[in-house]
């Protein structure tokens, strides 16, 4: 099935390159987490990031003497930065002259549109887009205690802050609404999607450690891609960058919106299952491959018995056998052989597909 044909139509902007929204593919995002100041640490998790198929890079910068800072970060990225930027609209315009392709920004807890009117100017002139990022959190402070009060709230700002810039001659928006409930997050982006036209960028809010963070992402981030609303996404981890790019692309994979990198299809043992460490061997094989970018199905069988026919699909796979491990390819069998060479074959024949 062609997911892309179910996806919602959005209008499109350019960050650095890379399109968000118009039918563009749904593009990965992250942030950095090293202190603002650290470039060698910063453009590490940068490297690091795009490596692992990172399609734009979010930066804070806090105060203006981050400046020259967030400049050498932009001038060295190989991927298109955007500045995250709270309550000082001096801090953006710095930030869009020093080199950004995108600005995030909620107005809501910019001091005054005076300012923010400048970052629009500034970002017009430039060429580049802005985020509209309300959460869940700035919005609860104003008093909005029920969470279905809490959610019309979100979009109404969101939707609200849109208008403003649209008066201001200011057409380049992306909206995120972001809150740290996956349902609330599915329904808020529901109505933004049928209220609005403009690109959404959905990520779960402070979602918690890699594990529980993947699970909420996976149903809030899930359910919408499903929905065909979604132009970019950002899982939000409390781990390294790089965690929330693997699995943000992961999560496409799953939704079926991409078909691009390796799917691993591993069995859950019983008591057939010839292959001692099979957890360890299996995400070995998925780590060794993570890198890829052609879509391959590979397949971690505990048992040579019922391994190769179950995984009858996958391009190649490994299988426990009595004395040691079976590799085959489309289903045929290719030989017997130590767990070392059985991997390093597995490798090779992947390479050559
Ligand atoms: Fe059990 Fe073998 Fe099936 Fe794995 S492939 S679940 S070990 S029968």
């Amino acid at each position: 099935m062609d997911y892309t044909a179910l996806r919602r139509v959005s209008r499109a902007v350019e960050v650095g390159g890379v399109r968000i929204g118009g039918g563009a593919p749904v593009s990965i995002q992250t942030m950095t987490s090293r202190p603002a100041g650290d470039l060698a640490g910063t453009l590490d998790q940068i490297y690091t990031a795009a490596d692992a198929g990172c399609d734009i890079i979010r930066v804070a910068v806090p105060t203006l003497k981050d400046i020259a800072y967030f400049e050498a970060v932009c001038a060295k990225s190989p991927l298109p930065v955007v500045a995250d930027i709270h309550f000082d609209a001096r801090i953006a315009v710095a930030a869009i002259t020093a080199g950004a392709a995108k600005i995030r920004i909620n107005p809501g807890n910019m001091e005054n549109w005076e300012g923010i009117y400048q970052v629009l100017d500034t970002a017009k002139v430039a060429g580049i887009p802005i985020r509209i990022g309300v959460n869940g959190g700035s919005v609860r402070h104003k008093n909005k205690a029920d969470s279905r009060e809490l959610e019309t709230a979100v979009v109404a700002e969101a939707l609200g802050y849109a208008e403003r810039f649209e008066e201001h001659g200011f057409h380049d928006i992306v909206i995120s609404a972001k809150i740290s409930e996956a349902l609330a997050t599915i329904r808020v982006n529901r109505e933004l999607a049928l209220k609005s036209s403009y690109p959404l960028h959905i990520g779960v809010t402070e979602a918690g450690v890699e594990e529980d963070a993947l699970l909420k992402s996976a149903i809030g981030i899930g359910a919408l891609l499903v929905d065909g609303i979604g132009d970019t996404i950002r899982l939000s981890f409390t781990a390294e960058p790089v965690r929330e790019v693997i699995a943000g692309k992961r999560l496409l994979q799953a939704a079926g919106i991409i078909h691009e990198g390796a799917e691993i299809i591993s069995c859950p043992t019983c008591g057939r299952c010839r292959i001692n460490d099979m957890p360890d061997l299996a995400r070995e094989v998925r780590d060794r491959l993570s890198a890829i970018s052609k879509p391959v199905k590979v397949a971690v069988m505990g048992c040579e018995v019922n391994g190769p026919g179950e995984a009858a699909e996958a391009d190649v796979g490994l299988a426990g056998a009595g004395n040691g491990i079976m590799l085959f390819a489309k289903g045929e069998k290719i030989g017997v052989f130590t767990r070392e060479e059985a991997l390093k074959k597995l490798l090779d024949l992947v390479a050559e597909l």
